[in-house]
């Protein structure tokens, strides 16, 4: 189908986004993966082709471009042509704006421009050993401590977490409120910051996910981000941007399963003929082709509703459940239509399948996502009960 939210200047943005990941991205795949991370030199060839926080103003060095279909564009290359490991969508649209719409203008003008040029790499650290889904667990605590704040505690699965410049981290600052968190802005190098491991993971093995750990940090006071104890309000707030972005991502990465599959299956010789040739094949194509087609209007359609202002937590949430399910549904058929050659990590579709796994659990589970949608639906057994931040 025909999608008709792109006008000319989005298909010539996407034709340029798709050579720099051809050029840039791509070759480097193979040895990203091996090493676990990818190198820090992306994000300042990406800042040098002005795609990082595009949202930002020009005064920062940003293009002053919020139009979310430029970031869809970034996200849908990235997932054809690019490395699925390569987060450049979480530091520019998924951390950046915490940056962009809660700093005070001292602070933008201290760390914007460095994350727009791509010599700093961001990320925020919200999960704990302790508390992943329900974020009223989160333990880290900072105390005010007159001129600075104390932080102690520890992160964990945080992406970008090794090459990250600036940690957006989430901290207990009102033992009496069970949501009384702030955000902080840590930053490489303070005293007691200190990174664990990068973790050894089922896939994304490009994206470095690691523990921090943050031992009497002292954080200046300049580096409190938005209002003091309103941090889990302020994490609200992006909730549904985070989850259209990850259903973006999820769409095309089901999207870039079939198309390869696509072409394997009609190289692939079994009993005489290809194995597209099977009746078996080009109907689970079909249903694929259909699922695909139709969850895009929806997503298509959330992305017109969020740059209107309009996209609503529940049809965010609505967007995340089914692309990411779709998106599992999808690259294990993929798999299943390869035979041995799609469980063999030399085939892209292998990597892709184990990559598809953690969408149905980070940026909010699909349980989680089924929680949000009934209880729009009026569904709600906790009414009179607050709701955490990943919920
Ligand atoms: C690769 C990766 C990258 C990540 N990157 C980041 C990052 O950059 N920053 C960050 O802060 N975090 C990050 N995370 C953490 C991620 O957001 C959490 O893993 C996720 O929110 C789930 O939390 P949890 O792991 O504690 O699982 P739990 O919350 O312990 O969930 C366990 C199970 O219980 C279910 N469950 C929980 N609550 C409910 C409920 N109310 N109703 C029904 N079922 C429920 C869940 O769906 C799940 O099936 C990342 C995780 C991964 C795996």
């Amino acid at each position: 189908m025909i999608r008709r939210i792109f006008d000319d200047e989005h298909e010539m943005f996407r034709d340029s986004v798709r050579s720099f990941m051809q050029k840039e991205i791509r070759p480097h795949s193979d040895r990203w993966q091996e090493q676990g991370i990818v190198d820090r030199e992306a994000f300042l060839k990406a800042g040098e082709q002005g795609l990082l926080l595009m949202w930002a103003d020009e005064q920062y060095g940003g293009a002053g471009v919020s139009d979310f279909r430029y970031e869809q564009i970034l996200i849908e290359e990235n997932a054809h042509f690019g490395d699925a490991g390569f987060f450049m969508t979480l530091h520019s649209r998924l951390v950046g704006p915490y940056i962009g719409e809660l700093a005070t203008e001292e602070q933008k003008q201290r760390w914007l421009p460095k994350c727009i040029s791509g010599e700093h790499v961001l990320a925020v650290a919200i999960t704990e050993p302790g508390a992943g889904s329900d974020v009223a667990g989160i333990r880290t605590h900072a105390a005010d401590k007159g001129d600075h704040y104390l932080l102690n505690g520890s992160k964990t699965y945080i992406s970008n977490g090794i090459n990250a410049d600036l940690v957006v981290v989430v901290a207990r600052t009102n033992q009496e409120k069970r949501h009384g968190l702030s955000l902080f802005v840590v930053e490489r190098g303070m005293d007691g910051f200190e990174r664990g491991r990068n973790l050894k993971k089922m896939g994304l093995k490009s994206q470095d996910t690691a523990e921090l750990f943050f031992n009497n940090v002292k954080v200046p006071k300049e580096n409190l981000l938005g209002e003091f104890d309103r941090g889990f309000y302020h994490l609200m707030h992006f909730l549904a941007e985070e989850r259209l972005l990850g259903a973006v991502g999820y769409l095309a990465n089901a999207e870039a399963a079939l198309n390869v599959t696509m072409d394997y299956v009609q190289e692939r010789k079994a009993f005489g003929q290809t194995v597209a040739d099977f009746q078996n094949t080009r109907f689970k194509l079909a249903d694929m082709r259909t699922g695909i087609d139709v969850t895009q209007a929806f997503v298509d359609q959330c992305v017109l509703e969020h740059n209107a202002g309009t996209l609503s937590a529940d049809d965010a949430a609505k967007a995340k459940l089914y692309t990411s399910e779709l998106e599992g549904r999808v690259t294990d058929e993929c798999v299943q239509l390869h035979g041995g050659a799609g469980f063999m990590d030399e085939y892209p579709v292998c990597r892709m399948y184990l990559n598809a796994r953690v969408s149905r659990i980070y940026a909010g589970s699909s349980e989680v996502m089924r929680e949000i949608i009934a209880r729009s639906m009026g569904l709600d057994p906790r009414k009179n009960k607050p709701r955490s931040a990943n919920q």
